[in-house]
């Protein structure tokens, strides 16, 4: 028997409690894991509030990552004692997740801990760290180098936004950080960022197209705080699109992308092929400071998750949140 979170649904919507569970209970998949460490993802909070229909199936064990050991394993890449790393492919939306002391998966989902990261900082990083590699990764990949400008990260004080931040100055940009959080200007300038941008700047429907200020960004609040970031950049410039934080209406015109060339990238980390998931968690071991990572991070007992998990949609959370299962 073991400790986990279950979402059930009920007349009225749905309902979350804690729970104990056996190893029966869990899903088929041909790996068990002991889950040692588990996050807050925005995309748990949403689950957990019921207010976006994340759950796809109940009852649902929430927790999109988690990090752990290998109980049992009947596929031939993995054998007991392994430490391993999943995040995404609709855990803990269609399948049980990792807000539980244990998780039976699909051993292809799994990547194998990366070398020089323990499993607590692998889930410091977790599916926000590793979207916003996949975001680094898109704008390299379309040829946005640091000499081409500054690059604009929103919702800087968050999950995804601290994690870019921090790995674009590693790599030599010059990063402008958006925040609706002027408090939190030294914790953001301390992960590199050099100047802060006021998102009130961003947050009224602006003009088609405004002065051209950023070569690329990093976009994680959607909404009208992307339309202005399109209407802003510079001659070919390229937007890494990831979240959702602020809506998930875009109204915008082509403007941007008939008059300056201008690339709307998107990034999903769930689906992500496995080369190249393989990819970004080696360049996150390699690239990402340590030291910042445990200065964007707060950690939690398992016991308290519930609790924290609504302060993450009232964009209250800074940084990454950690779970402990022990
Ligand atoms: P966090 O809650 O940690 O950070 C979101 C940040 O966005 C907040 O800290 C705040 O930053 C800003 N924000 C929040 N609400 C608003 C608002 N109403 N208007 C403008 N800005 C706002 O979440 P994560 O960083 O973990 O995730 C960010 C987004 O990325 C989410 O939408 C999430 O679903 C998405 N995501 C997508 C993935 C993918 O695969 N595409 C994977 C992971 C996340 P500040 O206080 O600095 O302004």
């Amino acid at each position: 028997m073991f400790k986990g979170i279950c979402i059930e649904k009920t007349d009225t919507g749905q309902a979350v409690s804690r729970k104990t569970l056996s190893v029966s209970d869990l899903p088929e998949g041909d790996v068990l894991v002991d889950v040692s460490w588990t996050t807050l993802n925005y995309k748990d909070a949403l689950a957990v509030s019921g207010k976006s229909p994340i759950v796809k199936r109940y009852p649902m064990v929430p927790g999109i990552d988690f990090a752990g050991v290998v109980a049992e394993s009947e596929n031939p890449s993995y054998h007991k004692g392994d430490a391993v790393v999943l995040t995404g492919w609709g855990v803990g939306e269609k399948h049980w997740g990792g807000w539980a002391e244990k998780a039976r998966v699909d051993g292809s989902w799994l990547v194998p801990l990366p070398d020089g990261l323990s499993s607590r900082q692998a889930m410091a990083i977790g599916t926000a760290g590793f979207t916003a590699m996949l975001c680094v990764m898109t704008l390299e990949a379309q040829g946005v180098t640091p000499d081409k400008g500054e690059i604009l990260v929103t919702g800087a004080a968050g999950g995804v936004g601290s994690v870019a931040t921090a790995l674009l100055a590693r790599n030599g940009y010059r990063v402008a950080a958006l925040t609706g959080r002027p408090e939190e200007e030294d914790y953001i300038k301390r992960l590199g960022a050099r100047r802060i941008v006021d998102r009130e700047r961003y947050a009224e429907a602006g003009r088609p197209l405004e002065k051209g200020l950023w070569a690329g960004a990093v976009d994680v609040v959607g909404g009208k705080v992307l339309a202005n970031v399109l209407a802003s950049m510079d001659y070919g410039g390229v937007v890494a699109s990831c979240g959702l934080a602020g809506g998930m209406d875009l109204h915008t015109t082509v403007a941007p992308f008939i008059l300056r060339g201008v690339t709307l990238a998107g990034v999903d980390s769930v689906m992500c092929e496995r080369v190249r998931r393989m990819v970004a968690w080696q360049r996150l071991a390699q690239e990402l400071d340590l030291r910042l990572l445990d200065e964007m991070v707060e950690e939690v007992p398992f016991g308290r998750i519930l609790e924290v998990a609504p302060k993450m949609l009232e964009g209250r959370i800074r940084g990454r949140v950690v779970v402990s299962m022990s």
